[in-house]
């Protein structure tokens, strides 16, 4: 027996961003958040939608939190399961799968976050796939010597850009796969191999799609820089995307066809890709869940009108999506532009202080300054990931108009740093 309103178990949400929270209060559905385990949750100070905490170590112990929620499911049901936190992806789709809830599949869900499988998969159906050379252990790099340079070493089960690093030519190579080696012994929490790709070059986009039984909603295509490496930071995203016509379909049907070879068919997406030569679109991956933990909700909201955060829950919780606009427009029609720029570090040590993000939080045009990092914060140099100081999302009538906000954010914001010094 379902309960009166439809309740559905949120893990690893970070509370600062504050969309599929806000989501699920106005759509009526009740989550259960099982907290970030960095980031405690007071049960007298919920979010909005949260009705109860289940803390659980989905990463260090999934079977005892598979046999919690378990538990929790057989002496009150829930809906559905779901996150927007990537490496929690597989773990959420097991526990929909042994509870009977809707879910992607174990199955796909390892498909899309293995870049080896991935990519296989891709190119088995016939979709543009970079030259790839899998390495399977440290050491064996030579058979990546024969792609055409540059190329880009990333994890095989790598996220945030962890790792990925360009090497330019094939005498660098063997010192970065060592180094990329390094960094997932450091940082990631398991590590099976490597993917060597072909460095695409051009414009990076991300495309926020809804699936529904198959069918595919592309809701925003997005611009996202042109990193040049060899680290990947984050930098902007802007949609509306400016493409001509024939790109912007190109990309679309590259999108829909990724769907169905990895096997997609239900759930939000947030996909990459770069414009090879400025047209022809090779995806970088897809990530069967929302974005930016919330962050394309945000953009596929402003730009589009839909609740893609209430949607993604009501999927989750085996319910139709509601605010799904013409399927048969691709993308989505437009009515305004919105952005995120993130703060880019500009230096390491330790921080003493972030100018002007008061300013720009009073702006009209700014919705959310998300900010992670704070004065006494430590930022190391790449490639040791420290996190970005700020997101600012912001809306606009064009996205030229986001495109000269950028352009003054990055005069109007600044950061001291002083010599870490034995902080390490
Ligand atoms: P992650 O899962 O860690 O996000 P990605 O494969 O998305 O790994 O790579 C992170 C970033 O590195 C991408 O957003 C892109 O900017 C860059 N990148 C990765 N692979 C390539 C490639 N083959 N060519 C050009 N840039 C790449
Ligand atoms: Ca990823
Ligand atoms: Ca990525
Ligand atoms: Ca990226």
């Amino acid at each position: 027996a379902h309960a009166p309103r439809p309740t559905v178990v949120l893990v690893y949400q970070r509370t600062s961003l504050p969309w599929v929270f806000d989501s699920a209060r106005k759509a009526g559905i009740d989550l259960v958040l099982v907290p970030r385990p960095d980031e405690p949750v007071s049960p007298d100070r919920l979010p909005p939608g949260v009705v109860e905490v289940l803390p659980l170590d989905v990463e260090g112990d999934p079977a005892a939190a598979l046999a919690a929620l378990r538990a929790r499911h057989s002496s009150r049901p829930f809906d559905g399961i779901t996150t927007l936190y990537d490496p929690a992806v597989p773990f959420v789709a097991d526990a929909a799968e042994v509870l009977g809830l809707p879910g992607l599949g174990g199955g796909t869900a390892r498909a899309v976050q293995d870049k080896r499988l991935m990519r296989r998969r891709l190119a088995e159906a016939g979709l543009n796939v970079p030259g790839f050379v899998v390495l399977d252990e440290p050491g064996a790099s030579a058979a990546a010597a024969r792609l055409d340079f540059p190329v880009v070493v990333k994890p095989a089960n790598g996220f945030s850009s962890l790792g990925v690093t360009k090497a330019d030519s094939p005498e660098r190579l063997g010192a970065v796969v060592d180094e990329v080696w390094q960094v997932c012994r450091s940082k990631l929490h398991q590590v099976t191999g490597l993917v060597v790709e072909e460095f695409l070059d051009g414009p990076e986009l991300a495309v926020e799609s809804l699936a529904h039984r198959g069918t595919v909603q592309v809701l925003t295509i997005g611009y996202k820089g042109e990193p040049v490496g060899p680290h990947f930071e984050e930098g902007v995203y802007r949609a509306p995307a400016p493409l001509a016509p024939q790109v912007q379909d190109a990309v679309v049907r590259e999108v829909v066809a990724a769907h169905a070879a990895l096997g997609v068919t239900d759930g939000p997406t947030h996909t990459e890709l770069r414009l090879r030569g400025g047209e022809r679109p090779y995806l970088l991956e897809l990530g069967a869940r929302i974005g930016g933990s919330g962050v394309s909700h945000y953009i596929a909201e402003h730009v589009t009108g839909t609740d893609l955060a209430a949607d993604a829950l009501r999927l989750a919780a085996g319910l139709a999506p509601r605010s799904l606009p013409d399927p048969d427009q691709r993308p989505a029609r437009a009515r305004g532009a919105a952005a995120n720029y993130i703060v880019p570090c500009g230096g390491a040590g330790r921080i003493t202080a972030l100018h002007g993000l008061a300013e720009v939080a009073a702006d009209p045009r700014v919705d959310h300054v998300v900010q992670m990092l704070h004065p006494g914060d430590v930022v190391r140099p790449y490639p040791d990931f420290t996190g970005y100081p700020a997101f600012i999302l912001s809306h606009h009538p064009s996205t030229k108009d986001a495109e000269e906000f950028h352009r003054d954010l990055a005069d109007l914001i600044r950061i001291d740093y002083a010599p870490a010094g034995d902080a390490q």
